[in-house]
């Protein structure tokens, strides 16, 4: 929760209280009057087999159709790109909203920032606290997972490296003792997507292969490793790197250091924090040559600030100031998380970054939907799947975003 900024007043466009005492996101826009499978059709629609122009997506309820009977309405989306939904496996909070403090009202909040920034499917990320803090959290986020909110629980801390620690709590650091990642695992109730572990730590590859052998994701990050402890930790189980380049050693021709054993290994994919605050254009271009685009997940790590504004905040137990859209601890400066959004991200890539439509689209939708092993109901525009898809103008701007056929951010097609 932000400091010094109130949210927002809740509308009947923010949240409101469910039956049972949990808050909805609820839509901010009407639906269209379609009751019957419709088509989006005219537009450039980016599918795993490449871009087709002048194509079609057929909506029927919450899925996408393969065929449409006949005379179904049409929507002309003409001039515009149809991207599948984006999927953010590492997302601490948004407007105005934290997954590691707030209530169940502010965490749907938050949700409903993203999806409305064209993420539809989203893990909600902890930052460092205490293990029962951290305990307590997991019980409430995966209520969240099983009512469908967010697609799981990522655990950043607290088992990670003193030397980079980043934006978390160095009192509140600990070892990856096996015996605490399975209270996270447990306490998870079989929601825990990912853990970011320092592997190089007392009980690091132990925590690796149990996390393994639960099929959770063990992500390498705020590491100190060298190149030799992150090969080690890859071949115990590890499969993703978490935002590679930040809160690691860096590239060295004498010691190449864990990114080196994570850009070379096709085992790993390396998320990338595409903001131009966490990454020089060139470090993303030597990621995307180097693991290829089928190995890079973008995500936001972001805080409570994006979509949301400056101020100050909180990360966990630490203060944060955002000014420009840049977090940093108040205390040191540090980097803390980002207040990036995926359409932004998206558009970065494409115009500032000159990547093909279909590599960013796959580091944002299909790449992270098969790491959560959702591909087989999101991630792309096939039929069959959740109709999940974001509508954008010729410049890359967003102007729709759809949720299980649900239009959260009405197609505005000017
Ligand atoms: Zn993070």
């Amino acid at each position: 929760m932000p400091i010094q900024q109130e949210l927002p007043d809740s509308g009947p466009g923010s949240m409101r209280k469910g039956a049972r005492g949990t808050a909805r996101a609820t839509p901010t826009h009407p639906q269209p009057p379609l009751n019957r499978p419709y088509i989006l059709e005219g537009a450039n629609v980016v599918l795993p087999t490449g871009t087709v122009k002048n194509g079609r997506v057929i909506i029927d309820g919450t899925r996408i159709a393969a065929n449409a009977p006949e005379n179904a309405p049409t929507i002309a989306v003409d001039n515009h790109w149809l991207l599948p939904g984006f999927v953010d496996i590492h997302n601490h909070g948004g407007g105005g909203a934290s997954f590691t403090s707030g209530t169940v009202e502010d965490v749907l909040k938050g949700i409903h920032t993203h999806r409305t920034h064209g993420t539809t499917t989203l893990v909600a990320s902890t930052v460092t606290g205490d293990m029962d803090g951290l305990v307590q959290r997991a019980g409430l986020l995966s209520e969240l997972a099983e009512q469908g909110d967010v697609a799981g629980i990522h655990f950043e801390g607290p088992f990670i490296s003193p030397c980079r620690k980043g934006a978390h709590s160095e009192a509140l650091l600990r070892d990856p003792d096996p015996a605490d990642v399975r209270k996270l695992i447990d306490a998870a109730r079989g929601r825990a997507a990912m853990v970011t572990l320092a592997t190089e730590l007392p009980g690091g590859l132990d925590s690796v292969r149990l996390l393994t052998e639960h099929g959770v994701i063990a992500a390498i990050g705020h590491t100190d490793a060298t190149y030799e402890q992150t090969v080690q930790a890859i071949d115990a189980g590890a499969t993703v790197a978490t935002h590679l380049f930040n809160a690691m050693p860096q590239l060295g021709h004498r010691e190449p250091g864990p990114i080196a054993a994570l850009l070379q290994d096709d085992r790993v994919t390396v998320e990338l924090i595409n903001d131009g605050t966490h990454l020089h254009p060139a470090s993303l271009q030597l990621a995307f040559r180097h693991a290829g685009a089928h190995r890079v997940a973008f995500i936001t790590d972001a805080m409570d600030a994006a979509g949301f504004g400056d101020g100050r905040y909180w990360l966990g137990p630490l203060e944060v100031e955002v000014a420009d859209g840049v977090a940093r601890l108040v205390e040191s400066g540090t980097i803390a998380g980002s207040t990036l959004t995926l359409d932004r991200a998206f558009k970065r890539a494409v115009t500032v970054d000159h990547l093909p439509v279909e590599d960013a689209v796959a580091a944002l939708s299909a790449n992270p939907a098969k790491l959560l092993g959702m591909y087989d109901r999101v991630g792309s525009l096939e039929p069959g799947k959740d109709a999940d898809l974001v509508l954008l103008d010729a410049d890359f701007a967003l102007k729709g975003v759809m949720r299980k056929g649900e239009w959260l951010v009405d197609p505005q097609l000017g």
